[in-house]
């Protein structure tokens, strides 16, 4: 976005290529939004699809709530996006490319950060050597373990859950047992989430494991935990499932001190990291770097001095804190902290789901609820009629503003 603007941004990536591996998949209707503004949206959903219901049930499979997006978004254009992330990178990777002020670096590994009054930089292992690399900003784009972040801070505050999970991609027939497009199973032991990811019969199946096992032990239990959870209750050499893939990971609650530090920004996993039950962190991301881009872009165009990026520490940690966090902590904490039988006495957001069926201002608070962690920055901005002072056309390539984004 910052690039069809003029704006020159070269991006660091420490790999030799964009991570391939599957991972999120699932972008609420507040990121679409950002795809839309970015001009992918379209692509991005003719390249994956648009899941249609979403549901939470019991381990035998028991229907006991959930709602049809369709109803959430009136426009199909506006609605969940379900495409996995490495396609989407691809899709990313193909624009960048015909942008002649965007520069992708592969093998530039950050190790750290710095700035003065004019400039910020990163210093970067490359396969040249070491060397060091300005611009006006420098983003922190680098996922959970940021280097950035832990540059600026020593502390990530937050906690880990001690709940594991482990995330697989699986060929079964789910819809020989009526699946729906997302279905959320409430189990003390064997809660899971099984979704649909493309239209070729793979299913993203994630599932809670109990703590302190070892990543070859959680994958050592994974026959034993599918014939458990699966409709029909395939053994592993029955043939009857594919597994393609299988990732054991820690989840967290976690927000950065800031995520802004004078020239440097933080956004997505590097300033903050959820569970991915409800899919918020990828979500929460992208919105994030929305966000991000109207404060630059204005101050880029002279329509915002730079405490527009207080604006965005602020608030997007604010919106952390009040939506994020709660939210993806309830959305894990009810598949297995609940009697799956009282359920449906207990669970505000269930008995939500259930009056939506009937009621019109369920519908209205469920629909609210989607764009509550999307923000408006070019309210804060602060010199509406002031246009750059030279055209882009006079601005030399070294003048120009530049990004740094990792
Ligand atoms: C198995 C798995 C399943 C997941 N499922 C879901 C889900 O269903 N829903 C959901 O919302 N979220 C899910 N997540 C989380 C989601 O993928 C992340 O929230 C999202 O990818 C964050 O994007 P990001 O760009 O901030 O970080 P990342 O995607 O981690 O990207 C960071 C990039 O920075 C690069 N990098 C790191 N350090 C450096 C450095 N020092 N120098 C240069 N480059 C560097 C990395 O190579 C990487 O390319 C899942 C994650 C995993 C691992």
């Amino acid at each position: 976005m910052l690039g069809q603007k003029g704006v020159h941004v070269h991006l660091l990536e420490k790999g030799i290529e964009i991570d391939l591996r599957p991972r999120a998949t699932h972008y609420a209707p507040s990121a679409v939004h950002e795809l839309q503004r970015a001009g992918i949206a379209d692509e991005a959903r003719a390249r994956g699809f648009t899941p249609k219901e979403i549901c939470w049930r019991k381990l035998d499979g028991t229907y006991l709530a959930g709602i049809d997006q369709r109803l959430l978004s009136t426009q199909e254009s506006e609605r969940m996006i379900c495409l996995p992330l490495d396609k989407l990178g691809t899709l990313l990777l193909e624009r960048i490319k015909e942008q002649t002020t965007v520069s992708l670096k592969y093998r530039h590994k950050i190790i750290d950060v710095g700035q003065n009054a004019e400039v910020a930089w990163v210093d970067v292992e490359t396969p040249e050597g070491k060397k060091r690399l300005e611009a006006n900003y420098v983003i922190g784009c680098d996922g959970a373990s940021s280097q950035i972040r832990r540059s600026l801070f020593s502390e990530f505050p937050g906690k880990t859950w001690e709940q594991q999970i482990v995330a697989t991609n699986v060929y079964y027939p789910f819809e020989k047992w009526d699946y729906l497009d997302a279905n959320f199973f409430i189990h003390p032991e064997h809660w899971h989430m099984v979704a649909r990811i493309s239209t070729d019969g793979m299913w993203r199946v994630s599932y809670g494991e109990i703590p302190g096992l070892s990543d070859e032990e959680l994958i050592a239990r994974q026959p034993m935990k599918f014939q458990e959870m699966f409709p029909g209750h395939p053994t592993a050499d029955s043939g009857e499932y594919r597994l393609t893939n299988i990732s054991p990971y820690k989840v967290h609650q976690r927000l950065a001190e800031r995520m802004r530090v004078g020239r440097i920004l933080l956004a997505a996993d590097a300033a903050h990291l959820c569970n991915p039950f409800g899919g918020m962190g990828l979500t929460g991301g992208i919105v994030d770097i929305g966000g991000l881009y109207d404060c630059l872009i204005g101050i880029y165009e002279g329509k915002a001095d730079d405490s527009i990026l207080d604006k965005y520490d602020e608030v997007r940690r604010r919106i952390y804190e009040e939506v994020i966090n709660p939210v993806s902590s309830g959305n894990i904490v009810r598949l297995f902290g609940q009697d799956p039988d009282k359920a449906l006495e207990n669970d505000d957001f269930l008995k939500l789901l259930v009056a939506a069926e009937k009621d019109e201002k369920a519908l209205q608070v469920l629909q609210d609820g989607m764009s509550g962690i999307m923000h408006d920055f070019t309210q804060y901005y602060n010199r509406p009629n002031k246009t750059p002072e030279k055209s882009q056309a006079e601005v030399t390539a070294n003048e120009q503003q530049a990004a740094v984004v990792v």
